[in-house]
């Protein structure tokens, strides 16, 4: 562990074994890697304390955070019943240190863990530096009436980057307005059809299941794999 910044470091909030709780892989053994500091600020956000770089107390150089994921898989192993592990790349947001992350699957992890990025898909440069080695992108389509910021073409470019191996996450609040919804199945169903969209209602928010439903039914005119699915760890009180 390295209690300096430089840039062969990043920072780290946590490394931890769970089961992921959101989306289609949701019920899955992972190594969680949460990065902090964050490019957006969205009014939902569930991991506050991970906003900022410096809220890390710990920098990794990559083999440093190699061996820690190491040690966490050693101690959880059998959780995995032989399956190749996946690593779950969260935050924050991962992706503002995209070159670190390649840097640790070049060097360390390539062939040992699959790779697992659950990103808010506002940073396509970064993507494309590691795409190659991603399993799966978790993407979240963030609404203005989260994050107030306008997004979508953003979000455009990231996903021509990955659709082949992208998923999409939208969480719904009562702020979520109708006419941004729309926009992103729209958004979705130009880039292609199949790509899975997950409608997640927020947990703190006493949103109205007509809402959900509504939204369903908007996004299932134009896309063909939707699903509604609350975060599953909350349920089950795991992290
Ligand atoms: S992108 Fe994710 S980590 Fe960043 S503020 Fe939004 S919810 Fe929080």
């Amino acid at each position: 562990m390295i209690r300096h910044l430089n840039k062969n470091t990043a920072p780290i909030d946590e490394v931890f074994f769970s089961y992921q709780g959101e989306g289609i892989y949701a019920g899955i053994p992972q190594i969680f890697v949460r990065f902090a500091g964050c490019n957006l600020r969205c009014n939902y956000c569930d991991t506050p304390k991970s906003l900022k770089k410096n809220s890390a107390s710990k920098y990794f150089t990559a083999q440093a955070l190699f061996e820690y994921i190491n040690d966490i898989y050693n101690q959880n192993k059998d959780n995995f019943f032989g399956q190749k592990p996946s690593v779950s790349f969260t935050g924050g947001e991962p992706l503002l240190y995209a070159d670190f992350i390649s840097e640790l699957i070049n060097k360390y992890t390539k062939n040992k863990f699959s790779v697992y990025m659950e990103t808010n898909g506002s940073l396509s440069s970064e993507i494309k530096k590691i795409y190659k080695h991603c399993d799966v992108v978790a993407m979240d389509i963030k609404f203005k009436s989260a994050c107030s910021k306008d997004l979508f073409k953003e979000h455009k470019k990231f996903l021509e980057v990955c659709k082949k191996k992208v998923f999409v996450k939208t969480v719904i609040t009562k702020y979520t307005k109708e006419t941004e919804f729309i926009k992103a199945t729209n958004l979705l169903s130009k880039i292609s059809k199949n790509i899975p969209l997950v409608i997640q209602p927020a947990s703190f928010d006493n949103i109205t299941n007509k809402k959900v439903l509504k939204f369903y039914s908007i996004s299932s005119l134009k896309l063909k794999n939707i699903r509604i699915l609350p975060q599953l760890h909350k349920l089950w009180k795991i992290r």
